[in-house]
């Protein structure tokens, strides 16, 4: 009997203390699902603004869009893109970039309101998902725009912001992703101030088409499909070769030749341009090299470079590497950079185009005539070469207008103790005035289209004169 009684207490127990065990790993594993729920969402959230980073934007709107209930024109997806936040870090530091961004944060939140959903998707862009409730989306619009304005801090941040946003209203059939790149999309025509732009369905075959070259374009690189041409700078006085500028040419396997203005946009949204700049500052290094080594006459050889290039990598390493790796003599390296491109960034252009100028190595101010010409940047930025823009040039035997502003840009770059050259000549007549006002270089038609490597050979060793149409 004894034993009996024993055997039922031991078993009272031992079920007493297996049930415990497993209570106590059921609420283990609940344990372990809440913190791993937990340390998930946070894996979804933007530290900085507590609004959901990119995934868990994506997550959560894609949640929103396969409830069966959402249809065709209930919902707009909009992405606000804060341009020129990277040069407010620098004009005033990052704490007040960091409180542009968060002043964002807290308008996008309160559009987003119960009904909507919002995120900081990039450093600089946010996604907000609206319900529209049968208001049209031009209405919306202007009170976003007018309210997401008035948001920014201070005055002076407010002149140096720019806003942009995209727009695509849900078609009923898109995911969440498709909707986000078709808002993203819009952002590509960026204009000034704080404008929406819509997305129409023209722009989707534009999003394929870049989408096919921005994949096409990685590849280029590495199956030599680019190539320089060089196009000749031309002194008005003697007829001389003096210089020439690198342009990129990018051979196609399918298309044939595609210009750069139609993939260099391309490029920069997409970050590619960093590569192919450095290619083509290498690239041009090498050739101007070649052709000194061969005895030619020296001509300098100026490389264009992107605002991308000056915002994301050091341009200044990038420059050294490449004198180094191929032995060419700085003095004969240019750097181009656009009248805009200095403008924006001012101050940090300086620093940078300074240490790049303290090598040897010369710097023009591209495209001069069609920005704000901010004599304040002539003055900071160590320009030696001013060239005049296409547009300025081809007015110049029509209009008198264009003549004397031209007159007076060139003015101005000699006083600064600037090499003045006219882009884009194609006349006779625009030559012949060009030389009268007192420009220096000519570049354009004219003389000579952007020409292979070999073909500028060629025109290096003729005598002055033959060696140009001019
Ligand atoms: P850009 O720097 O202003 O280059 C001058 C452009 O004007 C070139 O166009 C040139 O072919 C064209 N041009 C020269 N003379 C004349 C003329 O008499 N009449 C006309 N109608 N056009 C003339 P291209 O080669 O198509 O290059 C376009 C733009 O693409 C360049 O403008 C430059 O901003 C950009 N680009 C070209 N190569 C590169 C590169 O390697 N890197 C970067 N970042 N941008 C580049
Ligand atoms: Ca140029
Ligand atoms: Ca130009």
């Amino acid at each position: 009997m004894k034993g009996v009684n024993f055997l039922r207490t031991a078993v009272i127990i031992l079920s007493i203390v297996s049930g415990a065990l497993l209570i106590a790993l059921g609420v283990a594993v609940l344990v372990i699902h809440a913190l791993r729920r937990n340390a998930k969402r946070n894996t979804q959230i933007d530290k900085m603004t507590g609004l959901l980073n990119r995934d868990g934007f994506m997550r959560a709107g894609n949640e929103i869009l396969r409830h069966n209930k959402v249809l065709a024109g209930d919902y707009a997806l909009f992405v606000f893109d804060v341009d020129h936040l990277g040069m407010v870090n620098t004009l005033f530091g990052v704490e007040r970039g960091d409180s542009v961004v968060r002043a964002f944060a807290g308008a996008v939140k309160s559009l987003a309101g119960k009904t909507g959903l919002c995120g900081r998707v990039n450093t600089d862009d946010f996604a907000l998902l609206v319900k529209l409730q049968g208001e049209e989306i031009s209405e919306v619009i202007e009170r976003f725009s007018g309210y997401l304005y008035s948001v920014i801090p201070e005055n002076r941040l407010r002149d140096k912001v720019n806003f942009f946003a995209g727009v695509c209203i849900y078609d009923g059939a898109d995911d969440i992703y498709t909707l986000y790149n078709k808002a993203n999309l819009c952002l590509m025509t960026k204009r000034g101030g704080l404008r929406v732009t819509e997305f129409t369905s023209d722009m989707e075959n534009r999003m394929v088409e870049n989408e096919l070259l921005r994949s096409e374009m990685s590849e280029a690189l590495e199956k030599g499909q680019f190539e320089l041409y060089y196009q000749p700078k031309v002194s008005f006085k003697t007829g001389k070769i003096l210089g020439v500028e690198a342009l990129i040419r990018w051979h196609h396997p399918t298309k044939g030749f595609v210009p750069p203005t139609d993939f260099i946009p391309i490029a920069e949204e997409f970050g590619i341009i960093t590569r192919i700049d450095e290619w083509g500052l290498i690239t041009a290094c090498r050739q101007g090299k070649k052709w000194m080594d061969k005895g030619l006459p020296p001509v300098k050889i100026s490389v264009n470079m992107s605002q991308a290039q000056f915002q994301r990598t050091d341009v200044y390493a990038s420059v050294v590497k490449a004198l180094e790796e191929t032995g060419f003599d700085p003095h004969y390296l240019e750097i181009e950079v656009t009248e805009t491109m200095a403008m924006l960034d001012a101050e940090h252009m300086a620093e940078i185009l300074s240490k790049i100028h303290s090598l040897g190595v010369s710097i023009s101010i591209d495209d001069f005539g069609t920005g704000y010409s901010s004599l304040s940047s002539l003055k900071t930025i160590p320009f030696d070469v001013l060239k005049i823009d296409r547009s300025l040039v081809c007015d110049v035997s029509e209009n008198d207008t264009s003549r004397r502003i031209t007159g007076a840009i060139v003015a101005m770059g000699k006083a600064l103790r600037m090499v003045v050259l006219a882009e884009g000549v194609e006349t006779d007549e625009q030559n012949r005035l060009l030389s009268e006002i007192g420009c220096d270089l000519a570049q354009g038609y004219y003389y000579s289209k952007p020409c292979p490597a070999s073909e500028i050979e060629t025109m290096l060793i003729l005598p002055v004169g033959e060696n140009t149409a001019g």
